[in-house]
Protein backbone atom coordinates (compact mmCIF):
# COMPACT_ATOMS: atom_id res chain seq x y z
CA UNK A 1 0.00 0.00 0.00
CA UNK A 2 2.10 2.82 -1.22
CA UNK A 3 -0.34 5.09 -3.41
CA UNK A 4 0.46 8.43 -3.82
CA UNK A 5 -1.78 11.76 -5.01
CA UNK A 6 -1.73 11.84 -8.55
CA UNK A 7 -1.68 15.74 -9.00
CA UNK A 8 -2.94 15.33 -12.42
CA UNK A 9 -6.36 14.62 -11.60
CA UNK A 10 -7.96 12.34 -14.91
CA UNK A 11 -10.33 14.57 -16.67
CA UNK A 12 -14.06 13.37 -16.83
CA UNK A 13 -14.49 11.33 -20.48
CA UNK A 14 -16.55 12.89 -22.61
CA UNK A 15 -16.97 15.54 -25.70
CA UNK A 16 -13.58 17.46 -25.93
CA UNK A 17 -14.19 21.35 -25.65
CA UNK A 18 -11.53 22.98 -28.21
CA UNK A 19 -13.24 26.84 -27.32
CA UNK A 20 -13.30 29.00 -24.46
CA UNK A 21 -15.69 28.43 -21.78
CA UNK A 22 -17.37 31.65 -22.32
CA UNK A 23 -17.99 30.62 -25.84
CA UNK A 24 -20.06 27.79 -24.62
CA UNK A 25 -23.96 27.95 -25.41
CA UNK A 26 -26.74 24.98 -25.50
CA UNK A 27 -27.20 24.69 -29.50
CA UNK A 28 -30.33 25.91 -30.49
CA UNK A 29 -31.51 22.85 -32.14
CA UNK A 30 -30.35 19.60 -30.03
CA UNK A 31 -29.28 22.05 -26.93
CA UNK A 32 -25.81 19.96 -27.04
CA UNK A 33 -22.90 22.16 -25.44
CA UNK A 34 -21.37 23.79 -28.30
CA UNK A 35 -19.15 26.77 -29.47
CA UNK A 36 -22.26 29.77 -29.98
CA UNK A 37 -20.20 32.96 -29.17
CA UNK A 38 -17.28 34.58 -30.00
CA UNK A 39 -15.05 34.20 -33.02
CA UNK A 40 -16.39 30.91 -34.99
CA UNK A 41 -19.55 30.93 -32.72
CA UNK A 42 -22.65 29.25 -33.87
CA UNK A 43 -26.40 28.93 -32.38
CA UNK A 44 -26.01 25.24 -34.29
CA UNK A 45 -23.68 22.93 -33.29
CA UNK A 46 -21.46 21.16 -36.21
CA UNK A 47 -23.84 18.34 -36.25
CA UNK A 48 -27.08 20.29 -36.55
CA UNK A 49 -25.19 23.32 -39.09
CA UNK A 50 -24.50 20.25 -41.20
CA UNK A 51 -27.64 18.76 -41.44
CA UNK A 52 -29.42 22.60 -41.88
CA UNK A 53 -26.88 22.81 -44.75
CA UNK A 54 -27.69 19.57 -46.12
CA UNK A 55 -31.93 20.28 -45.74
CA UNK A 56 -31.63 23.83 -47.76
CA UNK A 57 -28.91 22.67 -50.20
CA UNK A 58 -25.56 24.96 -49.02
ZN1 LIG B 1 -27.18 20.73 -32.37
Amino acid sequence: MNEQTNPTAPRPQGVPVIWAPSQTGPCARCHQPTCRYGVGGNPLCPSCKTARQAQHGG
